[in-house]
């Protein structure tokens, strides 16, 4: 998607990421597609991704960002994050870096931490690495407050017991950031946040999920006993810091989620344009021709209005302006967005539309989760409520 209201600046990162999607992730994506499991890690695309130079949550966006002036971060991530979904998703999930585990610590890591977790387990290009970030339990999803994975003091360390499930890239990460309580009765006060890195004894990696769609996606279960880590490993030097990060965290992926699912929209749109192009030439000949290409109007001012969300919600994060609110409207507009692009596209493809080599039909299995992680549709309509017309926290315990 290159637009003439971006810079020059801001297209090279989209036709950079265009080469990276079109040459190793729809590739890789769709052999993972066949195989049914996710991308292994000795995977030659990753190799291959790596000797690019460019990580997307370290240096490659970094560098994009002058000295002078706003920061570019979050906008030249935002444009990233739609055109790499526009190839795959799920081999977009398995990249090396790392991942959702690294908002944390850049947001409250010490720079010891930073450097020993950010920089250094990255640098190198033949040694793919992976971080990965678990909050989710059984019984907290939506609810961080419930978490029950408990952290218990032990002189200079800390005694992790608990399990955490659906942690993407959980089962090749070199460390994970862990969401534990010192007090389950405590609620947010309570967690605090770990980095556990992979051997660590008493830290295992149990099922690895089989999905509807982000098939390329590691999807892992991790079990946490008597786990022994070492106190310096805690985020933020006082205490009460775990919720924090985990909320910060979502003021600035959930933009990024929300431009991935537009990316998978503009994907399946795509498809369905060619066909209708194909198909009803261009001189639509009857009212269901009409209707359909009705359909595909919407559904294509449904996914610009998504992403000038967020963009916005970007832009204020670059301006160092709070943008819970915007993030929030994002999340909650892009993913039925997409999902009426996608199943547009499937109803204008017809019976081809099931087909596997369509792709409009992995869209519509890829898109459903966007609905679902990094807070649901339900939850980020709660925020929005509370936070834009004050409505009262008591009664409504999602995480906001
Ligand atoms: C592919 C994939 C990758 C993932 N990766 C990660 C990861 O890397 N790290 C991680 O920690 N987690 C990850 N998750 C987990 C994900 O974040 C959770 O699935 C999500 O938070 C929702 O939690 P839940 O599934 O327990 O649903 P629940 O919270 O149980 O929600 C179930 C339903 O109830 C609704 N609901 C919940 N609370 C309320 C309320 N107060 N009011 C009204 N409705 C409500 C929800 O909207 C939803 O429709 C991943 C999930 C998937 C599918």
């Amino acid at each position: 998607m290159i637009d003439s209201t971006l810079d020059a600046g801001f297209n090279n990162v989209v036709l950079m990421m265009r080469h990276i999607g079109a040459s190793m992730l729809r590739p890789a994506g769709l052999e993972a597609e066949r195989r049914g499991t996710a991308i292994p890690i000795d995977d030659p695309m990753f190799l291959e991704f790596n000797r690019t130079g460019l990580s997307l949550s370290t240096s490659g966006i970094r560098n994009s960002t002058p000295k002078n002036g706003p920061s570019r971060i979050n906008r030249t991530a935002i444009l990233a994050a739609e055109e790499l979904a526009y190839w795959d998703q799920g081999a977009c999930m398995s990249l090396p870096g790392p991942g959702l585990g690294g908002p944390p610590i850049r947001i409250l890591g010490s720079d010891y931490q930073k450097e020993r977790f950010l920089e250094t387990p990255f640098s190198n290009p033949l040694k793919p690495a992976w971080g990965a970030y678990a909050t989710t339990e059984a019984a907290a999803g939506s609810d961080v407050a419930r978490i029950r994975t408990s952290a218990r003091k032990d002189g200079d360390h800390y005694i992790l017991n608990g399990n955490k499930m659906f942690i993407t890239n959980g089962g090749r990460a070199s460390w994970v950031v862990v969401f534990a309580t010192i007090d389950p009765e405590a609620g947010r006060a309570g967690q605090r946040a770990f980095i556990v890195e992979k051997d660590t004894p008493g830290f295992t990696v149990g099922r690895i999920e089989k999905k509807m769609g982000l098939t390329a996606s590691e999807t892992a279960t991790l079990f946490f006993e008597d786990c022994r880590v070492p106190a310096e490993n805690m985020l933020g030097s006082k205490g009460g810091s775990g919720f924090k990060a985990a909320m910060a965290t979502f003021d600035l992926t959930r933009p990024m989620v929300a431009a991935m699912a537009v990316g998978i929209g503009r994907c399946a749109w795509n498809r369905a344009a060619e066909v209708a192009r194909e198909a009803f030439g261009s001189n639509p000949s009857n009212p269901t021709e009409h209707k359909m290409l009705d359909r595909l109007a919407a559904a294509r001012r449904r996914l610009d209005a998504a992403r000038l969300l967020c963009w916005r919600a970007a832009w204020k994060m670059d301006h160092k302006e709070n943008n819970t609110i915007e993030a929030s409207m994002s999340k909650v507009y892009a993913p039925p967005a997409a999902l009426f692009a996608t199943t547009t596209a499937m109803d204008i493809c017809g019976l081809a539309g099931v087909r596997h080599d369509m792709l409009v039909e992995k869209c519509f299995r890829d898109i459903k989760v966007f609905d679902i992680f990094e807070g649901t549709g339900e939850v980020q309509r709660i925020i929005l409520a509370r936070r834009k017309f004050n409505y009262p926290r008591d009664g409504i315990s999602a995480s906001a």
